[in-house]
């Protein structure tokens, strides 16, 4: 018999079983041989303060601390790495670039900067005089290490104790007197409480466990990778996103990742790029820069997975008891991967909101599951 089963082993999962293991005897299954094989592993990896709504900005902030500041022995490189982001207009698209800078102006940790057309141009040199207008600069954005963050969450929870249990897809789950017990093809596990880390597969597994889903949308998002012009260094430059996610582009491993921003909905799965969006892609951000595309390196897609309301649920279930949902990360799931995984195990664990999370206004309420249900008349 375990403490508490979490199901999943991507970022959501692995860093709740990271907060949780201390003094608990924590089991985290995930159904693939390789706990990043999904959403976690196929992310853009940027930390951006403003992007999102409010509780996401509020949640990715009060994540910042831990990203800058793990602790002891969690990795040894350091988790965040400056990139910066350029948020980028039309004439068209002034008065939206406007709104959306003072919108994130006003919450900012690091002040923003506005760029003319030639203000930009010269951060990124490839953009079209005929296109550009304006941007803003957010300096303090950064590049995430996934891999480090999400290696550490699961090193430091088997340190601590937890099993991280693979080749383990949950396929029956059943509540018998307040203890759950889930079937998997290597095996059957009790605990009493049970956390839904399953990303796109999170309803599935809340009807599996008798629960009400909640409405959960994965969305397909496409990224590629593609060699740079030889005679353009653009290594250090920030990452480039249209002021209505039509399309960004970004400095990656020597190369250039693009994506066309798609949010496709799709079942869950294993996400795989279409041909279309592809062309989509490399098409947009021809509209806005002049880079040609000889060489596409790979190419992916991803399920960013949301609720109605684009923001995560973490909560107990106001249905069925030790039910604890850690679902709906959206596009956002690695930047506040630390506070929400956090956020579970004070859940479970009945300890203290953090005070990062007072001081930056991140809400446990934000995100309660009871804003989708009803509770069950009896
Ligand atoms: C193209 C793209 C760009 C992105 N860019 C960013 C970014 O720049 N910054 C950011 O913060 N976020 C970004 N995201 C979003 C981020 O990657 C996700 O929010 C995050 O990875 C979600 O993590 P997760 O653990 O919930 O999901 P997953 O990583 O999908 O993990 C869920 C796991 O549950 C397992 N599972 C499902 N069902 C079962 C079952 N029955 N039994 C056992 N295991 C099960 C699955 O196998 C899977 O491994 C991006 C996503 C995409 C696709």
């Amino acid at each position: 018999m375990q403490d508490v089963l979490i199901i999943g082993g991507g970022m959501a999962g692995a860093s709740a079983a990271f907060f949780m293991a201390s003094g608990r005897r924590v089991t985290a299954l995930e159904a693939e041989a390789h706990c990043g094989m999904h959403t976690t592993g196929r992310s853009a990896a940027l930390f951006i303060e403003g992007y999102g709504n409010a509780a996401i900005r509020a949640f990715t902030r009060a994540s910042r601390q831990f990203f800058l500041d793990p602790p002891s022995g969690f990795c040894e490189i350091p988790l965040l790495t400056p990139r910066g982001v350029m948020v980028i207009g039309t004439e068209a698209q002034r008065s939206r670039l406007e709104a959306l800078y003072a919108e994130t102006a006003a919450e900012s940790s690091a002040p923003l900067e506005w760029l003319d057309a030639g203000a930009s141009r010269s951060e990124i040199p490839v953009l079209r005089p005929d296109y550009i207008d304006a941007a803003f600069l957010d300096r303090s954005a950064m590049d995430i290490d996934v891999d480090a963050l999400h290696l550490g969450f699961l090193r430091g929870a088997r340190r601590q104790g937890a099993q991280i249990v693979t080749n383990a897809r949950v396929d029956a789950i059943e509540r018998v007197g307040g203890t759950w017990i889930v079937r998997t093809p290597v095996g059957v596990f009790e605990a009493p409480i049970l956390v839904n880390a399953a990303g796109a597969w999170a309803d599935q597994v809340a009807a599996m466990g008798g629960a009400t889903p909640l409405g959960l949308v994965p969305k397909r998002r496409t990224a590629m990778l593609v060699d740079a012009p030889p005679s353009i260094n653009a290594k250090d430059w920030p990452g480039v996103i249209d002021v209505e996610e039509m399309f960004y582009f970004k400095p990656s491993s020597g190369k250039l990742l693009l994506s066309p921003a798609d949010e496709t909905p799709s079942e869950p799965g294993d996400a795989q790029p279409e041909e279309i969006d592809i062309a989509i892609a490399v098409d947009r951000v021809q509209q806005a820069a002049d880079l040609p595309v000889t060489h596409i390196s790979r190419s992916w897609a991803g399920l960013r997975s949301f609720f109605s309301d684009k923001t995560p649920a973490v909560g107990w279930d106001p249905q069925v008891d030790g039910f604890l949902w850690l679902a709906g990360q959206g596009g956002y799931g690695i930047q506040t991967g630390p506070a929400l995984g956090r956020l579970a195990a004070v859940l479970v664990t009945g300890g203290n909101i953090p005070d990062e999370f007072v001081v930056e206004g991140a809400d446990p309420d934000f995100l309660s599951p009871a804003r989708f249900q009803q509770p069950r008349s009896e």
